[in-house]
């Protein structure tokens, strides 16, 4: 009872910390054409919100060669200020993104998360309902399903 309390208040926190940068995205992102920038934009400014010391983004290619791209890399200096408070804890943590389509899509796919912090159903699976892993949310904060059913859907 007090573990479930506690988790709802994290992920409050959590909740309204990512709307707000949800929405910054969004905002950053409007007008932007060229998804090597929208890649590159979002994984300068995902990377220190996460606290990751590395990031990948790749683009996903067309169905015909089914292969990824690398969009964007990030590493950062190791010197990080605030990687004295949490060096357990951020250590090894590193974002890999992958960016399907263009840059309207993935502006969709930011509006539509939020509109699921909206509606209370962040960070569910829309296929089985069940929470989807946290790392997968801070790797992909939009994501509608979890690891298991993405993986179902890619297999066909
Ligand atoms: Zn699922």
């Amino acid at each position: 009872m007090i573990d479930n309390l506690r988790l709802t208040t994290d992920r409050n926190t959590e909740q309204d910390w990512l709307k707000t940068n949800l929405a910054r995205f969004t905002g950053m992102l409007q007008g932007q054409r060229d998804l090597t920038t929208v890649g590159r934009m979002l994984l300068s400014e995902l990377a220190p919100l996460v606290n990751a010391q590395q990031g990948v983004i790749y683009q996903m290619e067309t169905e015909e060669s089914a292969g990824m791209v690398m969009l964007s890399t990030f590493a950062g200096d190791g010197n990080d200020s605030h990687l004295a408070d949490s060096a357990s804890e951020t250590l090894d943590r590193s974002i890999e993104l992958s960016l399907e389509d263009n840059a309207d899509h993935l502006i969709a796919a930011i509006d539509a998360a939020l509109g699921r912090l909206e509606a209370g159903t962040y960070g569910q699976c829309e296929r089985c309902s069940q929470p989807i892993a946290e790392e997968r949310l801070e790797a992909l904060p939009w994501a509608t399903k979890c690891i298991e059913c993405k993986r179902l859907e890619e297999r066909g």
